[in-house]
This record gives C-alpha cells, structure tokens and sequence, in this order.
C-alpha cells in the first residue's frame, strides 16, 4: 500500500528504492520511540504540484527534534527541495508526505549522534474517509506537558494515539476524542477539534495539544470569512450543547463529526459554518496558496 518495487525515498542524502532502505535493529528509535515526524500533503494546483504549508511542516519538524535532543543535519529550504524531488521521482502529485527522523544505535536513555532522516510518500485518502464521523470520549488523556513535549511530533507519543483510536474502533466509533490531564476536551489522536455554537467556533488553547498547521490554516480562513473562533479550555459535556463539530489535521483535512458519544449534532452540515471551512480548506489547499480564492 505504501510502496511497490519501483518506489523511490529520500534516505540520508541519496535517493534509493523503498524496498532497498533499511533500518539497523537496535536503533533508539525502535526501542524508545525517541524519534520525530511530520505529516505532510501535496496538492496538483492549477499552477503545478505545491507542497501545502511546507516551511510550517519542516520548522516544526525542525522544533521536534530540537526538544529531543536531536541534531536535524539539514535546514526547512533543503528537507523541502529534497520533497519535491521525491515526488518527481515518484511521479505523485496529490500525495501524503512523511519525513521520519530515527536515530541510530543506542541502548541507553542518552541523546544519540547518529542521526537518519527518511522521507517517503506515497497516495493517501482522506485519513478518517469522506464520511461524517462517530465520535466517543476515551478512556485516554493526552500525555501531560509536564511528562513530555507535547507539542513536538515525537514518534514515542503516537501510542497514545493508537490505544486511544484502537478503543473507539473496538467500541464500534469511528474515531476518538481525548480529554487532557485536567478533564478538559484536547484533541483526537491525530486531529484538532473545533466544535460550533451559533456560529461561533471553539476549539483548546495551545499547551495540552499539538499546534495543528490545519488548525492554523482554519484561524486564518475564519478571519477572511468572518467567523469567530474562541481558544479557551472546556469540558466534554459542553460539546453535548453544541451545534456541529469538525476535526482537522494534515492527513484528515477538514471532516464533519455526526456524533459525539451518541449525541447527534443537530445542524444540518450544510447550513453550517464548519462546512463552510471545510470546503475553504479544499479551495485552499487545491489552488495555489498563495492567491486568496476561499470560496
Ligand atoms: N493533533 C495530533 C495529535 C496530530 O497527530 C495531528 C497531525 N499531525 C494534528 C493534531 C493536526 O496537525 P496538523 O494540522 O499540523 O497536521
């Protein structure tokens, strides 16, 4: 699914067939999840294939690695030239990009000097589908800030996500909403969450979540479409009172949440303002960033 045998990844400063990269056994990474990522997407856009919000994507890259203790060898202008040529290589136009950064040998619980980094891509849907979503409250909180950097892409923190998704899934939802370590709504396990109360949309401050480039992406198209937005902290019951929901991230762009622990949003998505920024969203990532075409 990932990649066949003519599949081509960035490895170390050569490009080299998928099938031919590998990784040694006893890296750090695999053993202690100390390792950081990035989810990126390219689009085909009239003027020919962009990578959406690269710099944003290599800087905070460049800010995970930085909080691990990891010396990231090349700079945001090099990680993204280096991007495009993979997916010329590739022949991808609208294609999911993930840069890793693993590191090599090391038992101990040290920083490491040897240091790979991967960049692969490859076809990728919308991760949580075209439909709107059924949505349960976890078991799970986000990690702590004070136990990690929770705003850094660590691959380490990703567990978190997969116990959290995993539960929802055997529970019959189709994706997870977490709670952070003082009861209040955070985000999903890949995504940010906005919810929309007559017009207005809410979503958690920044310090308990990642720092979503989509969720950015959606202050920026609110503002142009006079829509207010709120960052303030709220709990799980709040979103029973509400009229409508999204979820957003790189890989899952804007999606409509139908129900939210059995409680169906009212507000046909049609009429409402989340829609309204999902499909901004769309004009935006799929024409040039750089024109100011929202609607
Ligand atoms: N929160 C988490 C936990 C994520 O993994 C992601 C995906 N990177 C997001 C939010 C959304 O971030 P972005 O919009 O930058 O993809």
């Amino acid at each position: 699914m990932y990649y066949n045998d003519e599949t081509v990844v960035f490895l170390n400063g050569e490009f080299l067939k998928a099938k031919d990269a590998v990784a040694g056994v006893y890296n750090q990474t695999m053993h202690y999840g100390n390792g950081v990522f990035e989810g990126i997407r390219s689009y085909d856009t009239p003027d020919g294939i962009r990578i959406f919000k690269a710099k944003e994507h290599y800087d905070r890259l460049h800010y995970s690695a930085k909080k691990m203790h990891i010396e990231l060898p090349y700079t945001s202008e090099e990680l993204e030239k280096m991007t495009y040529q993979v997916l010329e290589k590739n022949d991808l136009k609208d294609a999911y990009i993930r840069p890793l950064v693993y590191l090599g040998e090391n038992m101990s619980l040290t920083p490491t000097n040897e240091v790979h980094v991967l960049i692969a891509a490859w076809s990728w849907g919308k991760y949580l589908g075209d439909n709107m979503l059924n949505v349960m409250l976890s078991s799970y909180q986000r990690p702590n800030p004070k136990s990690c950097h929770v705003q850094a892409k660590v691959v380490g923190h990703y567990t978190n996500s997969i116990l959290a998704t995993t539960e929802a899934k055997a529970k019959g939802f189709d994706e997870a909403l977490l709670t952070d370590m003082n009861g209040n709504i955070a985000e999903g396990p890949g995504a940010n969450f906005f919810f929309e109360k007559n017009g207005k949309l809410t979503t958690a401050p920044l310090g308990n979540i990642l720092s979503g480039i989509t969720r950015a992406t959606v202050f920026e198209l609110a503002k142009v479409l006079n829509i207010e937005v709120e960052e303030r902290f709220f709990k799980p019951e709040e979103i029973l009172t509400a009229d409508a929901a999204f979820f957003c991230g790189t890989a899952a762009e804007v999606i409509g949440i139908k129900k939210f622990n059995n409680y169906e949003f009212p507000m046909k998505w049609e009429d409402s303002n989340s829609q309204l920024i999902q499909r901004a969203y769309k004009r935006r990532v799929s024409t040039n960033e750089y024109i100011n075409v929202y609607l």
